[in-house]
Order: C-alpha cells, then structure tokens, then sequence
C-alpha cells in the first residue's frame, strides 16, 4: 500500500461526510409521516434512481473513482490497484427502497464503499487489487418482483432474460425499464456483464434487534437464511351467508383458517429459529354476506438450515390437503433460495478488523435477502451489520447512529485493506 499502514486509511473515514451524504440520499424520494419520521419512496429504474446514482457518481468522480454501468444496470465505482489486472475486491449494497422504506437499508453499503474510496483517496494508499463498489440494480423488488435481479445477472444465478417479463404495477415490462434506464446513462463508460470478484464484502443495517439490545458495534454475519415463498390457493363454492346450511357450503375461508391452523403445527420450532409468515390473505368475493369462494394465502418460510428448511416446505402440500374439509387446494412454490453459507474468508477479515479497531462484535446469521446471497456461490463473501433502532426497518422509522453508521465503514475500510492486500 505505498506504505501508507492501514490505521492512516482508515483514519480518513469521515463520519460527518457519510453522515450528510445518507441525508442527502435521503432526500431523493424522501417523504415524512404524520407521526414525524422520515422515509423513502425511490423504486429501481425510476428517475429517482437516476436522480440518486448521478450524485453518487458525482461525488466518486471527485474522489478519483472511474464509473462504468453493466447490461444490467449495476454501477461500478473503482479505485485502481497497484496491480490492475487483479480481481478486484468487491463492496456495495443497493439504492432502491420499499414503497414505505427508510433511509438506511441499501444506501448505506453503497454510501459505506464509498467512504473506503475517499479514504484511500485522502491517504494516497494504492491497495494491490482494485476496489470496487456496486449499486446493484431492484435489490428489494419493490417495483420489480422478484429483488435481487442485478445480482442475480452479475452471477449468472439466472440469465438476465429471465427477468423480461416482469411488470410493476403500471404493467411496465423489466426489459423495457432497463433499456430506457441505460439509454438515458448513455453517456456513462460500459463495462460487460460480471467477473469473479477477488472477494464481496457488503454493509448494511441489521434490520434485526440483536446488535442494539447487545450493546454491539457490528457484527460479523456468517450466512444467510434460505428463503422459500409458496402460494396457497384454496378453491371452494360461493352462497349466500343467509341461506346455504353450512352442513352444504364448500367455504373456502374456514378450510383455509384449517389450512393455516395446520401449518402452525408443522412449523412448531421451540428454539424460535425458522420463520413462517402467513402474510397476505385475499378472500373473493370478500363480500360480508357470501360465503367464500376462494382464498389466495401466501407463506414465507425461511430458516438458516438447509436440513430443515428443505423438509418442512416440502410437506406444506400434504399438510394443506391433509387439512381441508369440503374444499380443494393448489400450493404454488414460487420461490425458492437456499442458506448461504459464507465460510471462512471474509467473516474472519471482518472480525478482525473490529477487533484491530476496538470495537463490540458479535456473529449471526442474516435474517432478511441480500445480493451478498448470490456473490457466496461465486466468490469469498461476507457482511457487516451496524445496529439500526429497534430492529426497525422496510419503514420510514428506520435508524442508525451516525457513529454507527462510521464504525461500520471504519471495519469496512480496515478489511478491505486486508483483502486487497499490499502491492
Ligand atoms: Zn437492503
């Protein structure tokens, strides 16, 4: 590192800069609450987005980062190494929000890799690889179902074509989201569609309670929980609530309430690990004096272990089947993500670099999606958690500390360093 030493790097984090950049972000798609917080509205491939990336670059460009966008729209900010022909170690997160979102999930990570660049700016250090960071493109699938579409194409998890078809809610295709959203950063450097990073590493809030009520400064996540979303829809016959017997009736709602009760059971779990979330229920006709004809009940199940995660999805059909009484049911498995596991690689750089800094840190596994989930399968991979305010997150409540928010990047920055290794 041109003998600069790490400590003289990381030293160079600024937590103000970070701290007036996120406000800045903020403001983009910003909006407050009757209640006072404030929130963030800024879809994928919207103009806000644009709005957001624009000063992202501006202030990367003024750093002496060079910028480049791939055919998925994922942005790259790098900073040289000593050796540019090395895989780089890659950092980021995303820029886009929920619908109701906050200030913090996403930004920060990309905000956070762009502090490692100003520090390594401001310090004159030349690290031997290259550093990156990435915006990755509709991580959150707020506008665009599913999220992590960016990563996703980066990897080759799936090819970019399979995400075309996929409309938001005005019946916008992706495809066509994504042409128009390149045509208008033409300007902007290409770059080809992935490459095996050297490492990820990426930051984000931990959207969980653990850091704060542990009185922790980061922590160390080891992997993330697999995820598999079905779709249940229960199919019986429509009367009038004043006149059919119910000895008669085919009531979709009461064998779907069966249904339900059932999964309860089989989702039992002691240790208060696995996740299983009835979290959307319509009812048709929905009307209060017809019995119901249909009901559509989604099911998120997520849990760290493969072991138990696979079995206990696999038996939703018959568990559902095994519960009705008058009606019939279809389940639908319409997603499906397997735990990441991150070995030993970066999880043990992160833990060192909080330890060298002197701050609390603790290991977990990830609870919610991250594009860091895709990069596992491809590359060495971890994560940093800073806390965030009552495990609040996804809403315009969500908070972090401003010095939390600098010790993150502070770690960040000191196992960059280490990954990216001296020329
Ligand atoms: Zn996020």
């Amino acid at each position: 590192m041109d003998g600069v030493t790490a400590p003289n790097v990381v030293a160079a984090v600024s937590e103000s800069r970070l701290w007036d950049r996120l406000m800045a972000m903020a403001r983009i798609g910003g909006f407050a609450t009757p209640e006072g917080d404030q929130g963030v509205n800024r879809p994928c491939l919207s103009a806000l987005d644009r709005e957001a990336r624009r000063l992202l670059i501006g202030w990367a460009e003024a750093a002496g980062a060079s910028v480049s966008v791939d055919p998925a729209a994922n942005l790259f900010l790098r900073w040289e190494g000593a050796d540019p022909s090395l895989a780089p170690v890659l950092t980021g997160s995303h820029m886009d929000s929920q619908p109701q979102g906050g200030r913090f999930d996403g930004i920060y990570g990309v905000l956070a890799g762009l502090e490692v660049i100003e520090a390594l700016a401001a310090s004159g250090a030349r690290p031997h690889r290259p550093v990156e960071v990435v915006a990755w493109t509709n991580e959150e699938g707020g506008r665009f179902a599913p999220g992590c579409t960016g990563s996703m194409s980066f990897t080759g998890f799936k090819p970019m074509s399979a995400f075309d078809g996929i409309v938001d809610a005005d019946g916008v295709r992706y495809a066509d989201a994504l042409a128009q959203h390149l045509a208008e950063e033409a300007d902007l450097a290409r770059r080809p569609l992935g490459y095996v990073p050297h490492a990820f590493i990426e930051a984000h809030i931990e959207q969980g309670p653990r850091l704060e009520a542990e009185g922790q400064d980061v922590a160390v996540v080891t992997g993330i929980q697999g995820s598999r979303w079905f779709t249940v829809t229960v199919e019986g016959r429509t009367d009038h609530a004043g006149t059919a017997p119910l000895s008669l009736r085919k009531d979709a709602v009461q064998d779907a309430l069966r249904a339900i009760t059932a999964l309860n059971v089989l989702m039992h779990d002691p240790s208060d690990v696995l996740r299983f979330t009835v979290g959307s229920v319509t009812v048709e006709p929905g009307t209060s004096n017809s019995v119901a004809r249909r009901v559509v009940f989604t099911i998120d199940l997520r849990h760290p272990d493969e072991g138990v995660l696979r079995p206990r999805g696999d038996a939703i059909p018959g568990v559902v089947q095994a519960a009705l009484r008058t009606c019939t049911a279809r389940v639908h498995e319409r997603f499906t993500a397997w735990p990441a596991d991150f070995g030993p690689t970066v999880p043990e750089a992160v833990a060192r670099a909080a330890a060298a800094l002197g701050l609390k840190a603790i290991r977990l596994p990830s609870g919610a999606f991250h594009d860091a989930q895709f990069l596992a399968p491809v590359c060495p991979t971890g994560m940093i958690f800073i806390p965030c305010r009552n495990g609040v997150s996804h809403h315009p409540g969500e908070y972090a500390e401003p010095a939390q928010c600098a010790n993150g990047a502070r770690v960040l920055t000191e196992a960059i360093i280490k990954l990216a290794g001296r020329p």
